[in-house]
């Protein structure tokens, strides 16, 4: 039996309504798995930073670096304007784990229960650079200088993309891209196709940064070991037309930090729900799992989040943690919880509770 130890950090709203959901999915895998979880509770979030000073304390950065094998992160909350003191603790996490690629597919949910959003059903994953772009967070704001009255003002932002990190990206993404064209194979459903990544920029406008981005992830996945995929790019504003009209033609996506974040959203939108997207957030250390949806106020403390994004996270950290018969249990755990359609919760037109869905999904591991 092999022992792995887990952190949880629930995080703000619903993050704590859906973090213990994951921890009983892990406690409920079978036996046969050979796997044995333990947990720490860590801390983060903005009632953390309201309660202790700090968004991110240095025990729960200590804990995951030293203690961990894996962890799943809900949601935190971030007021939209300034709270002094007081910045996302997401941005920081990854930065000091390490965790440069934020992977999160998208799958049509195939169900007699609920219509979907597309004609023809999706399954992609968007691989989203985690370190930089324009979530390096430089900002300044001062005094237009073409302005007597001085009352105008101008407000800058960093956008930095270095090829070290478009070059992991893009080699991530080749192996997600990979596997998957494997597990197609293996899946024998005859007309497997083949893998393909889609390589996203603007660097018709901004040919430095996001030129510098196109170039290196280019070249990482001209290596000879991902010669059977197919390599395309298409620029980030018809790539978002095309994944609207279209989005059955994609496989992996990898694009900078902030394309990325918009083109995920927007994907989960097609699926039907934020409530059923995952992800995971991949490095060099620890794999950190994390449903894609925030800390919903609207619905906090109702007892009605939908706990698939969830879920469906702790099965991509356990892939991401080479353990993919593990997450395939849950992976089909989820599908025939959604596949019947009976207990699903109000985002999905159901009335079940977090609570019911999950027991449900676990009676099915
Ligand atoms: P949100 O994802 O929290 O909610 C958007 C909408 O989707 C809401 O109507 C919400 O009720 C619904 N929704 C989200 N998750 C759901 C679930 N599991 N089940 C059912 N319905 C669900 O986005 P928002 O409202 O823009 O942001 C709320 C707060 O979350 C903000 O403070 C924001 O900064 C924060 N946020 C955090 C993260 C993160 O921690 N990774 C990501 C996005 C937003
Ligand atoms: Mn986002």
């Amino acid at each position: 039996v092999r022992s792995l130890r887990i952190g949880l950090i629930p995080g703000d709203g619903i993050g704590r309504e859906v973090i213990p959901a994951g921890r009983k999915i892990l406690e409920a895998l079978p036996p046969s798995l050979g796997l044995n979880f333990s947990f720490v509770d860590l801390d983060a979030g903005f009632e953390c930073f309201k309660r202790t000073g700090a968004a991110l304390p240095q025990k729960t950065i200590d804990t995951l670096k030293q203690e961990c094998d894996g962890a799943l992160f809900g949601a935190v909350s971030s007021p939209t304007t300034k709270v002094a003191g007081y910045s996302s603790p997401i941005v920081a996490m990854r930065k000091s784990l390490s965790l440069y690629a934020n992977v999160r597919p998208c799958k049509t949910v195939l169900s007699p229960a609920f219509p979907s959003p597309t004609k023809s059903p999706i399954d992609l994953v968007i691989v989203r650079e985690n370190t930089e772009d324009l979530y390096v967070k430089e900002e300044k704001t001062y005094a237009d200088p073409s302005d007597p009255t001085g009352k105008h003002q101008i407000a800058e932002a960093i956008k930095r993309i270095s090829s070290k990190a478009s070059w992991r990206i893009a080699d991530i993404a080749g192996q997600i891209a990979l596997r998957r064209a494997r597990m197609r194979q293996a899946g024998g459903k005859g007309e497997a196709r083949q893998g393909m990544v889609t390589i996203t920029h603007k660097s018709n406008v901004l040919s430095q940064s996001d030129g510098l981005f196109r170039a290196t992830a280019r070249e990482a996945l001209s290596q000879p070991r991902f010669n059977s995929l197919k390599i395309e790019e298409q620029i980030v504003d018809s790539m978002v037309y095309k994944l609207f009209l279209q989005p059955e033609y994609y496989d992996v996506i990898v694009a900078p930090n902030l394309y990325g974040d918009l083109l995920s959203d927007g994907s989960a939108a097609l699926v039907g729900s934020l409530g059923l997207v995952p992800s995971a957030n991949v490095g060099e250390g620890i794999i950190i799992g994390e449903p894609c949806h925030g800390s919903a106020p609207d619905i906090e403390g109702k007892g009605i989040a939908n706990p698939i994004a969830t879920i469906r996270s702790v099965g991509v950290m356990l892939e991401f943690m080479d353990l993919p018969e593990a997450a395939e249990v849950i992976y089909k755990a989820v599908d025939a919880n959604l596949a019947e359609g009976r207990l699903v919760t109000p985002d999905l037109g159901g009335t079940a509770t977090t609570e019911q869905v999950t027991d449900d999904v676990i009676k099915r591991l």
